[in-house]
């Protein structure tokens, strides 16, 4: 475990920032992973943790427009861009090869107040707590994954692998397309989990330990799925999606993993399968997940398991690690002497400070 609590001076803001008082921040995987120094991504430490949020409009700067003090918004996470280069000018900022993302590149949101520039924010609508709306962007995650880089007709067979939070908001995104059958795909350890993509939608769900999965989706898809989405932790379910897809069919992979893997590509090649990696999201995903949040599309309360304060980020951190909830949420507001959570110094890439690593 690499993070700890700790004092930090309050954010001082430019021109084109503002001073955001947090009220939620919901812990990602990758949050996880810096903690127990199982990620994959050069981090910047120290730093304070933290990239989905949303909160309150404390102060602005000279040249904020569009934004008052008290607004309830909600932050991208591309904090540095360049501005300048071709991703940049064509709105797909977040493939700037220069961003930095809050929680890794510059101080994120898992403290009272965060320095955050005006591009990002968003307006929150009066519906959306924001316990719910900080999770805009892993919904915007698989918004991107499945709404964007690849195509559901209603009717698609589709499969997701890997029923982390990705995972299932994958499921629920898919769900919302018409994705029918939708196939859920877990361990045996993912039981609740999987019980959890039901409820969002999945029309069947699998434990691939003890179940047939290939003879399964045979029996649903005898040609394979159109659309299988990777969004596992462990690169070999790559093989997996590639046998389960049918021919000029679709992967979409949104799952990490620092292994490197021989696969076998052939099916690549001899099924005219499109393979597409999905990063990040942009400006108009979230407008559109905002909206699917405030009328309450997307289930986003189904995988919230635990709420607490930022003194209590170990048990929601620990709960998450040990797969007892699927989310869980960091609530500073109204704790403003609380400090901020660190990753720290000298804490990058492999180096535990406890040995209670996993990966
Ligand atoms: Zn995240
Ligand atoms: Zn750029």
């Amino acid at each position: 475990m690499s993070v700890e609590l700790r004092e930090v001076p309050l954010p001082s803001i430019g021109d084109d920032d503002v001073l955001l008082a947090v009220g939620a921040v919901s812990v990602c995987g990758s949050d996880v992973h810096q903690a127990w120094c199982t990620h994959s991504w050069p981090v910047n430490t120290p730093v304070t943790l933290g990239h989905e949020f949303g909160g309150t409009i404390a102060a602005l700067g000279a040249n904020v427009t569009g934004f008052r003090e008290g607004d309830r918004v909600v932050s991208e996470t591309a904090a540095v861009i360049c501005g300048q280069c071709a991703m940049c000018r064509s709105g797909r900022y977040n493939l700037c090869p220069t961003r930095k993302g809050f929680g890794y590149g510059i101080d994120g949101a898992m403290a009272a107040y965060v320095r955050v520039p005006a591009r990002c924010l968003h307006h929150v609508p009066d519906a959306l707590p924001l316990d719910l709306a900080c999770l805009t962007e892993p919904h915007a995650v698989a918004y991107n994954a499945m709404c964007v880089n690849v195509m559901i007709r209603p009717g698609d067979t589709v499969i997701v692998l890997g029923p982390g939070p990705i995972g299932l908001l994958c499921a629920r995104m898919a769900a919302l397309s018409g994705a029918s059958p939708l196939i859920v795909v877990g361990l045996t350890a993912d039981r609740e989990r999987l019980d959890t993509a039901r409820a969002l939608g999945a029309t069947h769900t699998i434990d691939a330990a003890t179940e047939d999965l290939d003879e399964i989706v045979r029996d649903l898809a005898p040609l394979g799925a159109d659309v299988v989405c990777d969004a596992s932790g462990a690169s070999r379910t790559l093989q997996a999606a590639l046998r389960l897809v049918r021919p000029d069919g679709q992967i979409t992979k949104v799952g990490w993993s620092p292994e490197p893997l021989a696969v076998d590509l052939n099916p690549l090649v001899q099924k005219n399968v499109r393979l597409q990696g999905s990063f990040s999201h942009n400006w108009p995903i979230w407008e559109r997940v905002l909206h699917l949040l405030a009328a309450g599309l997307t289930g986003a309360e189904k995988i919230v398991g635990l709420r607490a304060g930022l003194e209590d980020w170990r048990e929601a951190f620990d709960a998450m690690h040990e797969g007892r909830v699927i989310k869980s949420v960091l609530l500073p507001a109204g704790r403003a002497e609380a400090p901020p959570l660190h990753h720290r110094e000298g804490s990058n890439h492999g180096e535990v400070s406890n040995g209670s690593i996993s990966s």
